[in-house]
């Protein structure tokens, strides 16, 4: 171009009087101590947090806290047709469901704190405007008068060309060749127009990066005049991320791997710009099993209900699940630390970001399944008691009043075979309270007795005959047993499984027999937790009307 660009930039511009020095002294390094990464989460506001997005959230903030530096979110809300209203509470809400909190970034619906702020890119449009000016200034960038049909027929030109890469550039680039003339006319013609980066790639050179996860990255450079601005001014996510990750003082810049292949044109407009080109880490996606075909796809908003992480606490896993699943994800070590540091909050492991697994991650929902069962089966009665209830609350009124109804019972409850060295591993989510305890509530208890194959029905009669009239709520478990116990010889069946097992034709069963039958007619269920608890909670006069009426209809 031959014309002169601060005469382009002011044309442009007019009302942009701020510098990019200016800006420079209003967001200072942030002074933190050597290699603190300050690093961000940068959303747009869709109104959700998807899994995916909330695990490179997850690795933003580890990163930064393992090196003393700091998280912050930004709310990239530029592309208006992926935007709902306040679509950002729902993010907030999801990390607070975590119990995290930003310290510095957008905090709320209109709510924000820390110094480089603003946080959300539609407030930051003087900013852009600055920096956009100053391209437009170094012959950087210009104005394109192309309308969409005039791209369409560069696209189908390009395609008949056999050109191998395909957008706005080079010979292509009809508008980067204007002259300053035909510009002014134009724009006094009141054509719209974007601003365009001037590229000063070439397609024959490569460049290189390190991707901290990924390691050495060759591309070849970016030649596209990529648009900076759009025609109403607002800037696209190229642009506008490098001008936030540039004076929002961003170390390290860590997000999905779909903007990988993007790197070479935001290197090229970093440097363009003046400004030192931040480290990165693309994380490979988060993916699950298709249902249908059984190979691994991107976990869908559309398909995947468990897409969003409200799934989750929905379904009643407990925070502490949910992480501990995701930290096995993130590091392959975390399980070792784990077993060596099994009280430590997840948030005391020494996270790794260079120990991340460039390729696709498996979410399965097995696993997480497992995962809880073991971290559940780990807390103390007064914290599952309270998860519970506040769950219930939140998802199950009507199971919330059962429930609460008798605090003390219920944690007794959910203490069965807990806050012991082996304790019962069971319980996944807090939506199966309900139905796992359900013979503890008469409004949930459904009598049944399917009399196992082993067992005539008449032995199943006489035990449930004689069993009330020994049975007392004072007993501890030994006598418990033992009582049990002293039932069998009379009844044909033995106190001893290693007597039965040698002799099985002798008798009619042993004493794991005679629990079943009762547990069986006390709760509906062969199997359960410690009997013995369970009859205390319930009481002699429950007990003893369950049994009796099962052997009624027997
Ligand atoms: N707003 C972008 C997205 O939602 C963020 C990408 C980035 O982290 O730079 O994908």
């Amino acid at each position: 171009m031959n014309y002169d660009c601060n005469k382009l930039a002011d044309l442009l511009f007019p009302n942009v009087t701020g510098t990019v020095a200016e800006l420079e002294e209003k967001y200072p390094d942030r002074g933190l101590k050597e290699g603190a990464r300050v690093t961000r989460f940068a959303p747009s506001p869709t109104g959700y947090l998807h899994i995916g997005a909330f695990y490179t959230a997850l690795v933003n903030i580890l990163t930064a806290d393992v090196s003393g530096g700091k998280a912050y979110l930004r709310i990239e809300d530029t592309d208006k047709k992926r935007e709902i209203a306040d679509g950002v509470s729902a993010i907030i809400d999801g990390f607070k469901d975590f119990g995290i909190e930003f310290s510095e970034g957008v905090t709320g619906f209109n709510s924000e704190c820390g110094d480089y702020g603003p946080y959300t890119q539609s407030k930051r449009a003087e900013i852009y405007h600055i920096v956009a000016k100053q391209l437009v200034k170094d012959g950087l960038a210009y104005p394109c008068f192309c309308s969409s049909e005039e791209l369409t027929e560069l696209r189908a030109q390009q395609e008949k060309d056999g050109a191998l890469i395909t957008g706005y550039f080079g010979k292509y680039a009809k508008c980067r060749e204007l002259t300053l003339e035909e510009i002014e006319k134009n724009l006094k013609d009141g054509k719209s127009y974007v601003l365009r980066f001037r590229s000063q790639g070439d397609e024959e050179k490569k460049i290189a990066f390190d991707d901290m996860i990924r390691g050495k990255i060759e591309m070849p450079e970016n030649v596209i005049d990529e648009v900076l601005l759009k025609s109403d001014g607002i800037p696209t996510y190229h642009f506008a991320h490098i001008c936030d990750d540039h004076f929002m003082r961003t170390t390290h810049v860590i997000r999905a791997e779909e903007w990988l292949s993007s790197v070479p044109k935001h290197i090229a407009i970093f440097k363009a710009c003046g400004f030192k080109v931040p480290k990165y880490a693309h994380l490979s996606q988060v993916m699950k099993l298709d249902e249908d075909d059984g190979n691994k796809r991107k976990i869908s908003k559309r398909k995947d209900p468990e897409a969003a992480v409200s799934y989750f606490f929905e379904a009643g896993f407990p925070r502490e699940s949910i992480l501990e699943y995701l930290f096995t994800l993130i590091n392959s070590n975390f399980e070792d630390w784990r077993r060596a540091n099994p009280k430590e909050s997840v948030f005391a492991f020494p996270f790794n970001l260079k120990k991340m697994s460039p390729s696709g991650c498996l979410f399965d929902l097995v696993k997480l399944n497992d995962v809880s069962k073991n971290v559940i089966s780990v807390m103390d009665a007064d914290t599952v008691y309270k998860y519970i209830a506040e769950w219930a609350e939140k998802y199950d009124e009507e199971f919330f009043k059962v429930f609460t109804a008798n605090p003390q019972r219920s944690r007794d409850m959910v203490n069965i075979d807990r806050e012991s060295p082996k304790p019962r591993k069971d319980l996944a989510k807090w939506s199966e309270v309900k139905e796992y305890f359900a013979y503890m509530f008469e409004e949930y208890h459904t009598p049944a007795f399917d009399l196992p194959e082993n067992i005539q029905k008449e032995d199943a009669k006489a035990i449930l005959e004689s069993y009330p009239e020994v049975y007392s709520d004072s007993d501890d478990k030994d006598v418990w047993f033992s009582k049990i116990k002293d039932l069998c010889e009379p009844l044909g069946f033995t106190p001893n499984v290693k007597e039965y097992k040698k002799n099985p034709e002798l008798f009619k069963g042993h004493v794991g027999d005679v629990s079943t039958v009762i547990r069986l007619a006390v709760t509906g269920r062969k199997n359960t937790p410690d009997l013995c608890s369970i009859m205390k909670l319930l009481g002699k006069d429950t007990v003893k009307t369950r049994i009796n009426a099962i052997v009624n209809s027997l």
